[in-house]
């Protein structure tokens, strides 16, 4: 038996797993699994990333200065209450680092993205799942399941991979309620498909126990390129501040980043195309007797009979050239997530899907 073990915890993580890319053997195919922007980052984020080279012997900004006034400018908030991180991820997991350790409670919701609980363990601490209410989180639940040891309470708004969201005034009342020593994360990675939503930046500012998490790998189309932010309370950000490494972030990040910020009206198209091929998504999937919740997000979440009619719908779709997730893992057994692609794309699926249940195998 060896005495070189990890600390405690860590065995009982899954790892995380990607949507896959590629189908063997298959070169015409359209990946619809990891929720990414079909039209890519906008022109000029692609200028800015090719401008980077010339300065890649250079280290980076350790302070994110130029990003986070960006930030500041485009979403209207502080940028002294900002911090850059390796995806939204990383601010995740900074999070339960700073905030979570062995004795203490995270909260995460029976649908909820599953780096919550992955850093959660990583951190020492112990996650634990609430059920939520048809697919969408409930805030009662949830206060109910807090205790003197919660220390943090993770809720995407919209929610991933449901697409559903709750009320600004429901995440009101959750932040409200939490015992003292609890922080309420409202994780915003897909909040810009929203029209209108401000992520949860009002709720920030109302109170000193609310910390928001945004990303550009969605709407920026920058998921390869990793880089997100967290937005809260001053004196949370700092004690974040501390732990983050000082060149976390690379410069072709932060640059890249900060022009696709600016191209707002790139974000706008993108916002309003994914709204309409979401609805006629819906509407073929419908159509073809597969059930679906409302989505906020850019992507459908698709009902079938059971686990054994998601699986064969998957694997088809694969024969199809198509890749769409299987979400078993987030106790959605019977349910494929299918990313809103671009028109081609989603008229391609919502035909296979079709075909599947006129009894295609
Ligand atoms: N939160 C949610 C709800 C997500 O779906 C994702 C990506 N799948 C993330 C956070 C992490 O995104 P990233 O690290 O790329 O910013």
């Amino acid at each position: 038996m060896t005495l070189i073990t990890p600390q405690p915890g860590i065995l009982e993580i899954a790892p995380y797993v990607g949507g896959q890319s590629k189908i063997a053997g298959m070169t015409d195919v359209i990946k619809l699994s990891s929720n990414e922007n079909p039209f890519g980052p906008s022109e000029r984020a692609k200028a800015a990333f090719a401008r980077t080279a010339h300065s890649l012997h250079r280290y980076p900004s350790t302070d994110h200065a130029d990003l986070r006034a960006a930030i500041g400018e485009v979403h209207g908030v502080d940028p002294a209450r900002v911090i850059c991180g390796v995806g939204s991820d990383e601010i995740i997991t900074f999070l339960c680092q700073a905030y979570a350790g062995p004795g203490d409670e995270v909260i995460h919701t029976e649908h909820g993205f599953s780096m919550y609980r992955i850093s959660a363990l990583a951190a020492g601490a112990t996650p634990v799942e609430v059920p939520e209410r048809d697919r969408v989180v409930d805030v009662d639940a949830i206060l109910a399941a807090c205790t003197d040891r919660t220390r943090l309470v993770f809720i995407a708004n919209p929610a991933n991979p449901t697409g559903t969201m709750i009320p600004a005034e429901d995440a009101a009342r959750l932040a409200g309620g939490l015992p003292p020593q609890a922080i309420l994360v409202l994780d915003g990675a897909y909040a810009e498909f929203v029209e209108g939503f401000d992520g949860g930046t009002a709720l920030v500012e109302a109170r000193r126990n609310v910390v928001m998490t945004r990303t550009f790998s969605k709407i920026y189309g920058l998921g390869g390129l990793r880089i997100g932010w967290g937005y809260g309370p001053a004196e949370v950000i700092g004690v974040l501040d501390r732990i983050r490494g000082p060149f976390n972030l690379s410069t072709t990040q932060l640059e890249t980043a900060e022009a696709a910020l600016r191209d707002t009206d790139y974000t706008d198209r993108c916002r309003a195309e994914n709204a309409r091929m979401r609805s006629w998504l819906v509407e073929a999937l419908n159509g073809a007797g597969v059930p679906t919740d409302e989505s906020f997000a850019n992507f459908v979440l698709a009902r079938f009979a059971d686990q054994a009619e998601a699986e064969a719908c998957d694997a088809f779709l694969k024969s199809q050239g198509l890749i769409v997730r299987q979400v078993a893992g987030y106790k959605l057994p019977n349910c494929l997530r299918i990313t809103v692609g671009d028109e081609p794309a989603c008229r391609r699926v919502a035909h296979a899907v079709a075909r599947f249940r006129e009894g295609a195998r």
